[in-house]
């Protein structure tokens, strides 16, 4: 009786609100709730395990869950939501966990209740199958995106607005060697540089006082820039003062060439051009030290 109820529930929620109610008949979904299996879960307990073969479609009909993989969260799970489509995929396998973060009620749809339903009807069963290959293939492309990491190593160009000048004229020179470079700039020094010089950007970042030395400095933290030529104007107030400080500071931190003067530019693009990745590869001792003193403090305190 009680089973009843709850099929009825679980027809009810996807044909409602889960993303086969646009696609499937309420026939189409009782008969698949029909053929698959009701089972419930306990807070905490993990649903499926990435790498482990994908063979069953779960329907999430009551409560949360949590779709992690690599320690990151993709994705919160309610009432409604479907996943392992992968069940369907070339790959078969589960991309990533899935844990319940309150208790949670399911319907499990496994690769003998589809060929059970294949039986029963070949046209809808193949309808579902289509469906769950849509489904696979669209996440798949959302989490590539996701996960997409930039491994470029960018020379990042800034000038003060009393500096560009100077900057545009030590581009004109140079323009054969710094275009060789993946080249990120901010805001207004990346727009002059392309209307006076044709310089070509990989990437730009917002005008200085507006987050963009910041945003520069943020790369260096991922590893992204392999230096940059900052000139700097040394006889000019700046509201962003405390961002540039912060920019060089990582410099230091990272052992990143910072340039900010036109003979130090001068430097700074030779030593690039001359040097491979692996020869820059410098390691600051510091750092190698402060590591070391976070990581006692994190095993200290589990
Ligand atoms: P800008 O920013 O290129 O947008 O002028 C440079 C800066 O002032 O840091």
């Amino acid at each position: 009786m009680e089973d009843n109820a709850n099929y009825k529930k679980a027809v009810d929620i996807l044909s409602t609100i889960s993303i086969l109610k646009e696609s499937f008949s309420i026939n189409e979904i009782e008969l698949f709730v029909k053929q698959a299996n009701l089972q419930r879960y306990e807070k905490k307990v993990k649903i499926i395990s990435k790498h482990e073969p994908a063979i069953s479609i779960i329907c999430l009909i009551a409560g949360e869950a949590s779709v992690i993989s690599n320690d990151r969260q993709l994705r919160i799970l309610k009432g409604g939501d479907i996943f392992g489509e992968s069940m369907f995929s070339e790959e078969g396998i589960r991309t990533a966990d899935v844990i319940a973060s309150t208790d949670v009620s399911v319907v499990i749809f496994t690769v003998e209740d589809y060929e059970r339903l294949t039986k029963i009807s070949p046209r809808i069963a193949r309808k579902y199958k289509l469906f769950f290959e849509a489904i696979y293939e669209y996440y798949k492309k959302q989490d590539d995106k996701f996960f997409y990491v930039d491994s470029t190593k960018y020379l990042a160009l800034i000038a003060h607005n009393e500096m560009k000048s100077s900057l545009v004229e030590f581009v004109k020179q140079h323009k054969e060697s710094i275009q060789k470079f993946p080249l990120v700039a901010t805001g207004t020094t990346g727009l002059l540089l392309h209307q006076t010089t044709g310089l070509v950007l990989a990437r730009k970042v917002k005008s200085g006082p507006l987050g963009g030395d910041q945003a520069i400095g943020s790369m260096i933290s991922t590893d992204n820039i392999s230096g940059i030529l900052f000139f700097r104007d040394p006889l000019s107030p700046h509201p962003h003062h405390a961002d540039i400080e912060a920019l060089s500071r990582l410099c230091d931190v990272y052992q990143v060439p910072l340039a900010t003067n036109r003979p130090t530019a001068e430097a700074v693009l030779s030593y690039l051009s001359s040097t491979s990745l692996e020869g820059r590869r410098s390691f600051s001792p510091a750092l190698t030290k402060y590591k070391e003193s976070q990581s006692r403090i994190v095993q200290e305190s589990v």
